[in-house]
């Protein structure tokens, strides 16, 4: 398993702070990855190669996202793999830096003879015609992008379920809030786990100095919140491996409690 940058996203701070004093954010985010008053949060594309699969978690932006992100396919030669090796694309959840990356500048899959695989809840969320009309107005473009592109792929889209193991050594776990059906991946292999978290942390400093906030990032802030508890506290406790797709040093490392905080430890 190793990760790929697709990029780096470019946010205003208002994105990630809420309703976070200017003093307390100043704490909090010390020598995090601050640029000219905004957050420039990496984008980490997992892939894991096994006997007979290559994997990609998440597909990251595409071209017509964000000027910075996108950067994938440069990414995925350079390791040596070329799109149409890959087997399986498995999303956390359908937002653009994680979905949009499928399709080409002519709008065809770009992973032509992969399986595509996305949690039922999820999708059904997005091809719902109410979700463009009830989602916050500045993600109305994530929901029309979302559809287009679940359409255009077609029939090469599954679906999966919580607690399914989707392929071997690969399981998936529900951890919603950031959307209504994200979902996290154990990897196994032997003794070996490696939990992949996709948004549910979603940056290394306002979620893990303060992870009961109500995050602006997330569409369900109180589920989001509650999920990013519950994952910190076991990933903690069990040192489990960790990846986190906007988190820092390549977005590998382990989580570890300090007092009533939480720190991330890359590598
Ligand atoms: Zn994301």
């Amino acid at each position: 398993m190793i990760t790929l940058s697709d990029g780096h996203l470019s946010l205003p701070e208002s994105f990630l702070y809420g309703s976070l004093d200017r003093s307390d954010v100043d704490i909090i985010l010390g020598n995090a990855d601050m640029v000219a008053g905004g957050l420039e949060p990496p984008c980490n594309v997992t892939l894991l190669r096994t006997d007979d699969a290559v994997v990609l978690f998440d597909a990251g932006s595409g071209s017509g996202f964000m000027p910075t992100a996108g950067k994938l396919p440069d990414a995925l030669s350079a390791a040596g793999v070329a799109p149409e090796d890959i087997t399986h694309v498995v999303f956390t959840h359908a937002h653009p830096d994680h979905l949009w990356g499928v399709l080409d500048d002519f709008d065809e899959p770009i992973f032509a003879n992969a399986q595509h695989l996305m949690g039922g809840d999820e999708l059904r969320y997005w091809t719902d015609p109410d979700t463009v009309n009830t989602i916050a107005p500045e993600r109305q473009s994530f929901a029309a992008g979302a559809t287009r592109r679940i359409d255009l792929i077609g029939d090469r889209l599954e679906t999966f379920g919580d607690g399914e193991q989707i392929l071997p050594g690969v399981q998936a776990v529900i951890t919603p809030g950031h959307t209504p059906g994200h979902m996290s991946f154990e990897l196994s292999e032997g003794d070996a786990r490696v939990f992949l978290i996709g948004d549910a942390i979603g940056n290394a400093h306002v979620a893990l100095a303060r992870p009961e906030l109500h995050a602006p990032a997330d569409q369900d802030p109180e589920i989001g919140a509650e999920t990013r508890v519950a994952l910190l506290n076991r990933l903690a406790e069990e040192q489990t491996q960790a990846v986190g797709f906007h988190l820092p040093g390549g977005g590998i490392g382990r989580f570890a409690r300090d007092k009533d905080r939480f720190a991330w430890n890359a590598g």
